[in-house]
């Protein structure tokens, strides 16, 4: 078979550990047989990214910028331990930190669903995704310990140094807490196209949730913003499309969710699509079957795994032992990032490969032969066999080439 050739590269964010293992077996054994592989490659593995000063990653946030599509492995975040373990220059950001702020991006996690592992929730048939704005609200808050009786108050003064507002918080009479949160209108707007941009790319209706009934100021801000940007840039093309945006508190929306079959996108404000995006994956099935899309307002896409290294099979598998770990969240990012490549390129054939390689690994889980994660939650009698990582490879690739045939 002719392999397939791909007219502009896409950005390959390789990692580290367990990730960057499975990472190389599924470019030798999925990608690399079928494709003509265009890749700009760049290794943000810890050790690398202590050698460059972290300039890699800037370079590969940039990289995606120019050539608007990126796939990413999992990368290690480092702390304390692991500054230890490295012997590292410094305690370098989060790669994905500094690459959802160059790209202005907002990240949309959805889990893979199969019919082997059913949902705590039994009437969702679709995904659901999670569009969290990853920016501000309590991470980005000012705390303070009140240590006693005393009058706190929020003072905003202009740029020339004029005071434009002064409220009482509260009066203490005793020990107590306080906290100061900001969001800024820019932010806020480029979260509403990403969502809005992403919702017309897979055609999902987009439901946004907070709560400003109660928050008459703050929460307020977002819901009009997303009505402003939603009305002037996007209702036309969602009425084309057949899509729908529905604002709504987020108790309502909660309740909605349950009882729903699924498919939509929720976006949500920084901290409940903290909770809601764990909630979604652990009641969908398991952590390891979420997938992650970071998409820019301007329509940059990186794709990667939400999981992290698995750092618990590196170290059995330095050890030594057969590991089943579960591949198909990062098989997930590498179709994704070649199907977008394929579209952007008006290149048929890699759209079908890409489309090929996503369900052959969801056939395989299907067939009953399941990663470690997942063979604990089926049903016994569902499962035919726990497939080590190399054999469970060889069999997605077989699949694969049925498919393509
Ligand atoms: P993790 O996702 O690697 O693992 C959490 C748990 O889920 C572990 O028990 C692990 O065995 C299991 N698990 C995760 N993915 C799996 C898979 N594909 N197959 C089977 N089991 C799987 O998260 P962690 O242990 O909290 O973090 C490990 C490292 O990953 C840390 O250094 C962290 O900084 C990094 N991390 C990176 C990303 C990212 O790059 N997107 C995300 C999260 C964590």
């Amino acid at each position: 078979m002719e392999k397939i050739k791909m007219q502009n590269p896409i950005v390959e964010i390789d990692g580290d550990e367990m990730t960057r293992i499975l990472w190389a077996m599924i470019k030798e054994e999925l990608i690399l047989p079928f494709v003509d592989l265009n890749t700009e490659y760049y290794d943000l593995c810890l050790p690398n990214r202590d050698a460059t000063d972290d300039q890699v990653t800037v370079q590969a946030a940039e990289a995606i910028k120019h050539w608007h599509v990126g796939v990413k492995c999992a990368t290690i975040t480092p702390n304390l331990q692991r500054m230890e373990e490295y012997h590292l220059k410094k305690m370098w950001k989060s790669p994905n930190a500094t690459i959802r702020a160059a790209l202005d991006g907002t990240v949309f996690r959805a889990p893979i669903l199969i019919s082997k592992v059913k949902p705590v929730v039994s009437c969702w048939k679709k995904p659901i995704t999670i569009a969290r704005h990853a920016y501000g609200d309590i991470y980005k808050a000012v705390e303070y310990r009140v240590p006693g009786p005393g009058k706190a108050e929020m003072v905003f003064t202009d740029e020339g140094g004029k005071e434009l507002s002064r409220q009482t918080i509260f009066d203490f009479k005793g020990p107590g807490v306080l906290q100061g949160m900001h969001n800024r209108d820019d932010s806020i707007l480029s979260f509403a196209r990403c969502c809005f941009t992403y919702a017309l790319e897979v055609g999902q209706d987009v439901w946004f949730s907070s709560k400003d009934t109660i928050s008459k100021d703050y929460d307020q801000t977002f819901k009009l913003l997303f009505q402003k940007v939603y009305e002037e840039e996007f209702q036309d093309k969602f009425q084309a499309a057949g899509l729908h945006y529905r604002y709504a508190l987020i108790d309502d929306v909660a309740a909605k969710v349950i009882r729903s079959e699924g498919g939509m996108i929720w976006a949500c404000k920084n901290y409940d699509g903290d909770v809601m995006s764990d909630l979604i994956a652990a009641a969908s099935g398991s952590l390891p079957m979420m997938t992650s899309v970071l998409v820019s307002p301007d329509g940059n896409f990186e794709y990667e795994a939400a999981h992290g290294t698995i750092t618990d099979h590196y170290r059995r598998h330095q050890k030594g032992e057969a590991l089943s770990s579960n591949p198909l969240a990062t098989i997930a990012a590498w179709a994704g990032a070649l199907k977008k490549r394929g579209e952007l390129d008006g290149n048929a054939a890699l759209v079908r490969y890409a489309d090929c390689l996503g369900q052959a690994g969801l056939d395989v889980f299907e067939e009953g032969y399941l990663s470690e994660d997942l063979a604990s939650l089926c049903d016994p009698k569902e499962l035919k066999e726990m497939p080590e990582n190399g054999k469970l490879m060889k069999l997605i690739r077989a699949r694969l080439e049925t498919l393509l045939a």
